[in-house]
């Protein structure tokens, strides 16, 4: 059932806080939605789930339009292609993936057109992997103050992805390298860029995301069940 695994994941989120002393206020699950029918989408509102991620824009504006929830937010977690950036109107409360200074550029463009600002995460490929979406630490830092400039878009935080590993174990050295690059990120008070949220975690691993700091995590399969592959 829907409604006990989000409340089994919500019951995670809140020991997993509590052992490591954080406000459970602090922490926001995003219930990932993505290739999930719209009814499923609409049993996991009903058993409370408020904010929703989807990685596909159209399917995402789609099912928003189907489904017509109150009070819910849905947040745009996939990687955005350069030509799907028109598609974006105020459907998504926050961007997690905007992985390049380009994308961020017409992002914000397109947000002045429309006169709106849109928040948005930086991704960063906090592992050095090649295959993986993000900018490299270092790119993120020269940038900066070129991303707080953008008119149209308001950096709220950082995003990573780590590789693929069954052991969550595994995944702390990355979560832990995107909350130090925050901070020293913080510490640069670039002007226009605000840092607070960290997204990161996913089923496998979002316990240990919240111990190194998460404020936001994506979990799908947890709550769903497996996505076809
Ligand atoms: C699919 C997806 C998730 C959710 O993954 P699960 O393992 O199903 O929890 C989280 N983040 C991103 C970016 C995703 O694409």
């Amino acid at each position: 059932m829907i409604a006990d695994s989000l409340a089994s994941v919500k019951n995670q989120i809140a020991e997993v806080a509590k052992n490591v002393g954080r406000d459970l206020n602090s922490i926001r699950l995003i219930v990932v939605s993505k290739q999930v029918p719209s009814e499923k989408i609409i049993e996991a509102y009903q058993a409370g789930a408020k904010c929703f991620g989807e990685n596909k824009i159209q399917e995402a504006i789609s099912k928003i339009d189907q489904v017509r929830l109150q009070d819910a937010d849905w947040h745009f977690i996939g990687h955005l292609q350069k030509n799907k950036v028109k598609y974006l109107d105020s459907q998504f409360s926050l961007i997690h993936s905007v992985d390049s200074l380009t994308l961020a550029k017409k992002i914000s463009e397109h947000s002045v057109s429309q006169g709106r600002v849109q928040s948005i995460l930086l991704q960063v490929n906090i592992s050095g992997e090649e295959v993986k979406f993000g900018m490299e630490p270092s790119e993120l830092k020269e940038q900066l103050p070129t991303f707080g400039q953008l008119q149209g878009v308001k950096i709220r935080g950082l995003m990573t992805i780590p590789p693929q590993d069954p052991d969550p174990e595994n995944s702390r050295k990355y979560f832990s390298g995107l909350r130090q690059l925050r901070d020293t990120c913080q510490a640069l008070k670039v002007q226009g860029v605000e840092l607070n949220e960290l997204s990161m975690g996913m089923t496998s691993d979002y316990k240990v995301a919240i111990e190194e700091g998460a404020t936001l995590v994506r979990v799908g399969t947890a709550i769903f069940g497996k996505r076809p592959a």
